[in-house]
């Protein structure tokens, strides 16, 4: 499609009705400003959150959607009296998998962490909803039961995370846009991850011994929510996303690669049969993955932040450090083995790095580790 056909269709349709799983959070609040800049060819129909009560309703009044939801039923309430007449309020994560099944929504973004994802993930597909993927949690515990779950369904999924969806824009060149899920094709030889390498790339091992929450919070590229850039810090993210690319496209592990690639700016990478390389650049602005996914591929002027040319700039790439990142070698393992190696790895992770947010996971060895949970306390 021309860019002029794109533009006449997004200006001539009705707005496209997004629901915004996690409003609050980091993807959240991106989306709402990709929905804000987009000339009114997206409108935010429902907006969610966990606990944040006094953000959604400063959001609803700006958005006005048609339902609110709070997921945490036992949250004060009275910050709810200024929501705008004609917004609807739900109680409880039941009133979630509700919404994202609504006939009127075009579009579900998924954008909360954690394996939370894994139930709304579910509750869009089996609906036969558009998908727009942020979590990637959701396909890490059970990608082989939601990819099957699409093909049963006929929906639709594209990639939010930011990886993902440079691999997805960098296979869409060989085929007409639209179609999904991107399962790749013979001439693909292998996707390359790229990955900053987080705020301890260069410390030894030594040195990682001893990082603080603090160190581990100083992501060098990105600004995210607290619990992706702890996973940045120890490459777990990285390990997630080789999970989360083996199940989105389709391939076996020996044929995905981790590159360190420090300035963020290829987000990543596809290698065809005959040696040729495809890279998605662009500054690191999450807001551009997800207007990809909002729009359905289309290229639409946005918010998104763009390369200045008169700037000179370099990309370095190296190769992955499977001795000072051990979560990596990880990844790999789970997409290798499938099954329920990808829960066991997730929901591992996802207490490690709440005890550790909260300075309660100490510095230990196996042998020295008394019985669970005790450690964590
Ligand atoms: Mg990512």
């Amino acid at each position: 499609m021309e860019l002029t056909d794109q533009k006449e269709n997004a200006e001539n349709r009705a707005p496209r009705n997004i629901a915004v799983i996690g409003a609050s959070g980091s993807i959240g609040l991106n989306a709402l400003d990709v929905i804000a800049s987009s000339r009114g060819r997206l409108r935010a129909g429902v907006l969610t959150v966990n606990r944040s009560v006094s953000k959604l309703v400063e959001l609803a009044r700006r958005f006005k959607p048609d339902v609110i939801v709070v997921a945490d039923s036992a949250v004060d309430r009275s910050p709810l009296t200024d929501v705008p007449i004609g917004t609807d309020v739900l109680f409880g994560s039941d009133s979630i998998d509700e919404v994202v099944r609504r006939p009127d929504i075009d579009i579900v973004l998924l954008s909360i962490v954690g394996v939370a994802g894994l139930r709304v993930a579910w509750n869009a597909i089996d609906a036969g909803q558009t998908l727009a993927l942020a979590n990637k949690e959701a396909l890490v515990a059970g990608g082989s039961l939601l990819m099957d779950l699409l093909e049963d369904r006929g929906g639709k999924l594209y990639p939010v995370d930011s990886e993902h969806s440079a691999i997805f824009q960098c296979l869409l060149s060989r085929r007409r846009a639209g179609t999904t899920p991107c399962i790749v094709g013979r001439d693909v030889e292998r996707l390359i991850l790229t990955a900053s390498g987080g705020p301890f790339r260069t410390w030894s091992l030594a040195q990682l011994k001893n990082v603080t929450v603090k160190d581990a919070l100083k992501h060098p590229t990105w600004n995210m929510g607290s619990k992706i850039t702890i996973d940045s810090a120890s490459m777990m993210n990285k390990a997630l996303e080789i999970v989360e690319a083996r199940w989105l496209f389709g391939l076996d592990s020996e044929r995905i690669q981790v590159a360190i690639h420090p300035q963020s700016l290829i987000h990543s990478m596809v290698e065809f049969v005959d040696g040729a390389v495809l890279a998605q650049l662009s500054p690191p602005d999450m807001r551009l993955p997800i207007q990809f996914a909002l729009d359905e591929t289309a290229r639409l002027p946005g918010s998104a932040r763009k390369f200045d040319w008169k700037q000179a700039f370099s990309l370095d790439l190296y190769p992955p450090d499977f001795e000072r990142f051990p979560a990596l070698e990880l990844g790999f393992e789970v997409a290798k083995n499938g099954g329920s190696s990808g829960v066991v790895l997730n929901a591992a992770n996802e207490v490690a790095v709440e005890a550790f947010l909260n300075n309660r996971l100490i510095r230990t060895t196996l042998k020295e580790l008394p019985p669970y949970p005790a450690f964590l306390n």
